[in-house]
């Protein structure tokens, strides 16, 4: 048993005409701890995926097991990052993270809670934007906020959502090495959808590299954490590594067109 186990997993969004088959046969297993990046291009499923193991869309057919246990439904043993950082913006940035507190369901003092939501801030790179509101902080700053409120959660399951799409790059990179570092750091189960190849070897331990509806293939990453971008891309590991996840994007291409008329 792993910490999710999805077994011949298929999906389909339909309304009364049209049935569009959006996932296929989608088998993966991981384990308590791991940090998984599911990458491919748009449209490919990850979303749906990724709402699924939300618990969301409940139509599936297939199994999947969380703990051994059936998925049903959304789960406190779950929390969820999306691209656009859903903060109140009336509530001030430890505010936003004692909602997260309060969602987890444990009792804690109004002391004890302030405490919680600070370190989970500092934790986070954000010691001294505790009473700013969200306007108040630039976006790479919000989106820290909205990790914060997600790790008070205490789910152990963490499912981002392309979480750092619309952040400017050098920023982006910071939150990408907080991340690296959460799974490892504060035992979290992690899936983490992305189309940024980069980002998917800074931040996994096993990338499921995604076709349309189907997983084509997973691949291992072994770079030693912590990882700093600027480091791993000068590694024989990561030139490895996006020379294989280019080959499978290309090889399928090539499947689909002929081979003699993929000219790179
Ligand atoms: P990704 O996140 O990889 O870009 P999605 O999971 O969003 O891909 O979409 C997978 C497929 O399902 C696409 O063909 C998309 O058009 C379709 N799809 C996504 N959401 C819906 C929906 N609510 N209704 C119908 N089709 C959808
Ligand atoms: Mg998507």
């Amino acid at each position: 048993m792993s910490k999710i186990d999805i077994d011949n997993l298929s999906f389909s969004y339909s309304d009364r005409r049209n049935k569009v088959e959006a996932l296929i046969d989608i088998n993966l297993h991981v384990e308590e701890g791991e940090c998984i990046c599911l990458l491919g291009p748009s449209g490919c499923g990850k979303s749906t995926l990724l709402s699924i193991l939300m618990g969301i869309n409940r139509d599936f057919s297939g199994s999947i097991l969380m703990d051994g246990k059936q998925l049903d439904g959304p789960g406190r043993n779950r929390a969820v990052v999306f691209q656009h950082y859903s903060l109140f913006p009336w509530l001030t940035a430890r505010k936003n993270v004692i909602f997260g507190i309060k969602q987890s369901g444990k009792k804690y003092t109004k002391q004890e809670s302030i405490k919680k939501a600070d370190e989970y801030l500092a934790q986070v790179g954000l010691r001294g934007s505790e009473n700013k509101y969200p306007s108040q902080l630039s976006g790479g700053m919000q989106q820290r906020v909205a990790i914060a409120r997600a790790l008070a959660l205490e789910a152990d399951i963490l499912l981002m959502d392309e979480p750092f799409g619309a952040i400017d790059p050098k920023l982006r990179a910071e939150l990408q090495e907080l991340v690296s570092g959460l799974s490892k750091g504060h035992n979290k189960t992690v899936i983490f959808v992305t189309h940024d190849m980069d980002e998917a070897i800074l931040i996994a331990d096993r990338i499921v590299v995604m076709e349309p509806k189907r997983i084509r293939d997973i691949v291992d990453v072994n770079i030693k954490r912590p990882r700093k971008k600027d480091a791993i891309v000068r590694t024989d590991e990561y030139q490895y590594l996006s020379r294989k996840i280019i080959s499978l994007f290309y090889d399928r291409v090539a499947d689909e067109i002929g081979n003699e008329e993929v000219v790179i």
